[in-house]
C-alpha cells in the first residue's frame, strides 16, 4: 500500500509531547497533513474509560497515538502456558492495535485503549535486548514483533524494520521475526542484514481472505512479497492459521497448498505453522456486532477448551489438520508443519508425534533457552518470565 493510501486511511494522528523530538513522530509529520496532527499532552479519547463499545474499538483503529511506552517491553509468547505446546519465543510490542480488521482478531479481547497506540521508544526496547547478552548472546534466542500490532502493515510510515534489522545484525544467533498479513517489504527490501531475519505471512484461501480479513493484502500479493524477500536473502516462513472450516473448506486449503508449494519449496523454510479458529468467549459478542453474523466465524459451532478459549471440536480440528499435513506431504515429505497453540492430544492425533520430535523443531522447543532467560531476568528484573 502506497504511504498516502496509508496515511488517508487514518481519521487522525495524536502525538504526545514527550515524543516530539522522537525519529518516529519526526517521521509521521512529514507524511501526514497538518490539519490531522494534534500535539497532546494526554491519551485522547480518555473519557472513554473500561471495555471498548464496537464503535469505539473501529474508531481506534483509526486514529493514531504516539507516546512512549513506560514499561517492560519483552514478554513471553502467549503460547508458552501450561497444557499448550508453542515454541519458545520473545515478543516485542512496539505499538497496540491494527490497522487492519481481521473478524476473528483475538485484539477484540483485550484492547481497551482508544486509539492505535506507536510506542516512540524502539531504543528502549533495544536496549533491554542489549541487556540480554552477556548471558545470552551465543544462544539461540528468537524475537517476534507480531503480538499486538502487525509486524509490518505500518512500516512504510515507522520504519522500525531498519532499526530492527541493523541492531541483529551484532546478534547472529538471534533472529528477529516479522509476522504479518499486509503485503509491506519494500521498505526493507535494500537494508543490509545478518541473515537472521525471517519474515513470515499468515496465510488463508484467498475465499477466507476476501470473508474474515479485512483490509489485509491479497494471498498473491503476500505470496509475491515473501518472494521479494526470499530473493534478498530474508528468511521467510508461513502461518497457516487460523484454519476456518467453510462449506468448501477441502478445495480452499488444496488451492493455498498448490499456490504454496508452485512457488516455494521445503527448502525455503524451515516450518509452516498451522492453527485453527479459536478465540476468547469474551470477544464474541463484539464480533458479532463488528461484523454481524453471516461471517464464518461469528456463526460458527465453537466448544470451550481447556486453555479457556473457543475452539472447533477437537475431532473437526483433528480432521482440518490432518487433512493438511497430508495435502503438504502428499507434494514432498520434506514439508514441516507444526501446530502452534494447540493440546498435545491435538498434536499426536494429527501429526502422530509431539512437538519435540518433529524434524527441524528442535531449536524452537529449547526449554534450556527459557530456563537460562529466567534465571538472567529474575538478576536483572528486565525480562517478564
Ligand atoms: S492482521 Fe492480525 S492484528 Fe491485524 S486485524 Fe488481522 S488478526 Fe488482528
Amino acid at each position: 500500500m502506497a504511504i498516502n493510501t496509508l496515511v488517508s486511511s487514518f481519521d487522525h494522528l495524536y502525538i504526545d509531547e514527550i515524543s516530539r523530538q522522537s525519529p518516529l513522530a519526526q517521521r509521521l509529520i512529514k507524511h501526514f497533513p497538518q490539519e490531522k496532527i494534534t500535539w497532546v499532552n494526554e491519551a485522547p479519547f480518555s473519557s472513554s474509560k473500561g471495555a471498548l463499545t464496537a464503535k469505539e474499538f473501529d474508531r481506534s483503529k483509526k486514529n493514531i497515538f504516539v507516546t512512549p511506552f513506560k514499561g517492560q517491553f519483552f514478554k513471553r509468547c502467549p503460547g508458552a502456558r501450561p497444557g499448550l505446546s508453542c515454541c519458545n519465543y520473545f515478543v516485542l510490542n512496539w505499538g497496540l492495535q491494527c490497522n487492519m480488521n481481521c473478524s476473528y482478531c483475538y485484539l477484540q479481547s483485550f484492547i481497551n485503549t482508544p486509539t492505535l497506540t506507536l510506542y516512540s521508544n524502539l531504543e528502549d526496547a533495544l536496549k533491554e535486548l542489549e541487556s540480554f547478552a552477556p548471558s545470552l548472546k551465543d544462544q539461540p534466542l528468537r524475537v517476534g514483533t507480531g503480538e499486538t500490532v502487525d509486524s509490518l502493515s505500518l512500516d512504510p510510515l515507522t520504519l522500525y524494520s531498519h532499526d530492527l534489522i541493523h541492531f541483529f545484525k551484532d546478534y547472529p544467533h538471534w533472529s528477529l521475526e516479522f509476522k504479518t498479513k499486509s503485503a509491506a517489504v519494500d521498505q526493507f527490501l535494500q537494508q543490509e542484514h545478518g541473515g537472521n531475519v525471517v519474515v513470515s505471512w499468515s496465510i488463508n484461501p484467498q475465499y477466507i481472505i476476501e470473508r474474515e480479513e479485512h483490509g489485509t493484502a491479497n494471498l498473491k500479493d503476500r505470496l509475491n512479497a515473501a518472494e521479494k524477500c526470499k530473493a534478498r536473502g530474508f528468511r521467510i516462513a508461513f502461518h497457516i492459521d487460523p484454519m476456518i472450516w467453510h462449506p468448501d473448506w477441502k478445495n480452499s486449503y488444496l488451492e493455498l497448498v498448490h499456490d504454496l508449494t508452485e512457488r516455494f519449496s521445503p527448502h525455503d523454510m524451515p516450518y509452516i505453522s498451522v492453527g485453527a479458529l479459536r478465540f476468547q468467549p469474551e470477544q464474541r459478542h463484539m464480533m458479532r456486532e463488528r461484523f454481524g453474523m453471516n461471517s464464518l466465524v461469528t456463526s460458527a459451532e465453537m466448544f470451550p477448551s481447556n486453555d479457556g478459549k473457543l475452539r472447533y471440536e477437537q475431532s473437526l480440528r483433528k480432521e482440518m489438520f490432518s487433512f493438511l499435513v497430508n495435502a503438504f506431504k502428499n507434494r514432498s515429505t520434506a514439508w514441516n508443519l507444526f501446530l502452534c497453540m494447540e493440546t498435545p492430544e491435538t498434536w499426536i492425533s494429527s501429526t502422530g508425534q509431539l512437538p519435540q520430535k518433529t524434524e527441524g523443531l528442535t531449536d524452537l522447543f529449547d526449554s534450556r533457552l527459557i530456563r537460562k532467560h529466567q534465571s538472567a531476568s529474575s538478576s536483572s528484573a528486565k525480562v517478564q518470565p
